[in-house]
């Protein structure tokens, strides 16, 4: 079963789930949805789905990344990668604002890429609309085709398989995924084709399992036709509600709070390889966005606001335009504002260590990452958070047997 490297990434719990290999090698190489195990790629079982599966392990980031890549000069830029600068802010469009996660940053990012001829497409995920459980990878090229993705998606993504159609494309493309997404699609050797990547800061992404116990709490019918499922955004954070067809037409769920839905039901749900992820925010991308947590949004459904990182002078030189040209507000912050924003991030990258540390003693591979240093952060935690990245990461592995080869079953 483990006779090609794409395979036994999956069964080893390396595969994030970015999806590149598939969107590289789509003739051998399906996403497929497996409820528990996640979005994960199944290779054809012949001798081309080996080869393809061979060629796509280059630019999979699930087994390996190379951070000695990143131009980093200081203490900031070796945990969190190279921070020029950054940002709080906000799209200046109400409805970007608005449907967006936090600020609606990304969005509003992305459409004047498109509108200043800065990108010819976005390479961005939506939910599918057949059944929004799922997601979708799509490359936009108008506001209309952009604004249905704008919102965190807390599931299951592929946003790396659009590398085929990315490449494919006339005109360079701007490219928003998950920190994994952008690192995968960092090493495909397209950069020609990339006019901008963005990435949205990321603790980890729940299954489907996850997704229908939220649905089940928001009171959908099990068996009910859902037309529409939002994680955030319409404010920030907004809140986890559903639409689906009912008796008498289409019914609005009842609307839970972020807090609630990602505490209590979602991030209990993510992978074990986002428990083992070194990359939270990006390091790959030109720009990175997430929530200014410290400055924490007041009430359910604030206005909204992004944190926002120049990491390269091509990010840099995007966000200055869309200031000058009034399409973001955003006020210049201190350059250690991700520590400040989001201590959980910094613990989950200090954890890491001793995870991986115990997997070894498990005999089970760990993803090969070189230039990064995750010893000082493990050291920096409290003793009882050092113990627990042991002692509960031995528990989990034997609860799960997560030694055992993961096999993906589900639908395309
Ligand atoms: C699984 C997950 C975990 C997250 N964890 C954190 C966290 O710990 N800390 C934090 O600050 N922020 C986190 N975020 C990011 C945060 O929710 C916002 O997306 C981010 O702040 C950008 O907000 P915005 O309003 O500027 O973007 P928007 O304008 O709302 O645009 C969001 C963009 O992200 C893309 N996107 C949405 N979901 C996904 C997905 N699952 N995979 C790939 N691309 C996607 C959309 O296509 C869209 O282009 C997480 C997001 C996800 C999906
Ligand atoms: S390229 Fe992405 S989807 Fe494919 S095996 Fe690697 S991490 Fe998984
Ligand atoms: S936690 Fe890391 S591996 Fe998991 S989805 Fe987020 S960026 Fe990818």
């Amino acid at each position: 079963m483990n006779s090609n490297p794409i395979t036994k990434a999956v069964a080893c719990n390396l595969c994030t789930g970015c999806g590149a290999c598939a969107g590289a090698f789509p003739d051998f190489i399906k996403m497929v949805d497996d409820p528990v195990n996640g979005r994960r790629p199944v290779v054809a079982a012949n001798t081309d789905g080996r080869k393809a599966a061979e060629a796509a392990a280059t630019l999979c980031a699930g087994i390996a990344v190379d951070y000695t890549t990143l131009p980093r000069k200081d203490a900031i830029d070796a945990i969190w990668g190279p921070v020029l600068a950054t940002w709080e802010g906000y799209a200046s469009d109400d409805e970007v604002r608005h449907r967006g996660s936090s600020g609606g940053a990304v969005t509003a990012l992305a459409l004047f890429a498109l509108q200043s001829g800065v990108a010819g497409g976005v390479a961005h995920v939506r939910s599918r609309q057949d059944d929004p459980r799922f997601n979708e990878a799509v490359i936009s090229r108008t506001r209309e085709g952009l604004m249905p993705g704008a919102g965190a998606r807390y599931a299951q993504a592929s946003a790396a398989e659009a590398i085929g159609a990315i490449a494919a494309s006339d005109h360079p493309v701007l490219f928003v995924g998950k920190p994994c997404d952008v690192a995968s699609v960092r090493k495909a050797g397209i950069g020609d084709k990339l006019a901008v990547t963005i990435g949205i800061f990321c603790a980890g992404a729940p299954n489907l399992v996850a997704t229908d116990r939220l649905l089940s709490r928001l009171g959908v019918p099990a068996k009910a036709k859902l037309t529409d499922l939002r994680y955030r955004g319409a404010g920030w954070p907004g809140l986890m509600q559903a639409k689906y067809i009912g008796d008498a037409g289409e019914v609005t769920s009842e609307g839970i709070p972020y807090a609630e839905g990602w505490g209590r039901i979602l991030q209990s749900e993510r992978r074990w390889r986002c428990r083992i992820c070194t990359d939270h925010t990006g390091a790959f991308a030109d720009i990175s966005v997430g929530d200014p947590w410290h400055n924490p949004p007041a009430g359910n459904v604030d206005a909204g606001r992004s944190l926002i990182i120049a990491r390269t002078a091509t990010g840099l030189r995007l966000i200055e335009a869309a200031l000058a040209a009034g399409v973001l507000v955003a006020v210049r912050g201190d350059r250690n504002v991700i520590a400040k924003a989001q201590p959980n991030l910094l613990a989950s990258q200090g954890a890491v260590f001793g995870r991986r540390l115990v997997m070894r003693a498990f005999a089970m591979p760990v993803p090969q990452e070189k230039g990064l240093s995750l010893l000082p952060l493990w050291l920096r935690l409290p003793g009882r958070e050092k113990l627990q990245s042991l002692a509960g990461t031995a528990k989990r592995i034997i609860r799960a047997k997560l030694w055992r080869p993961v096999v993906i079953t589900g639908h395309t």
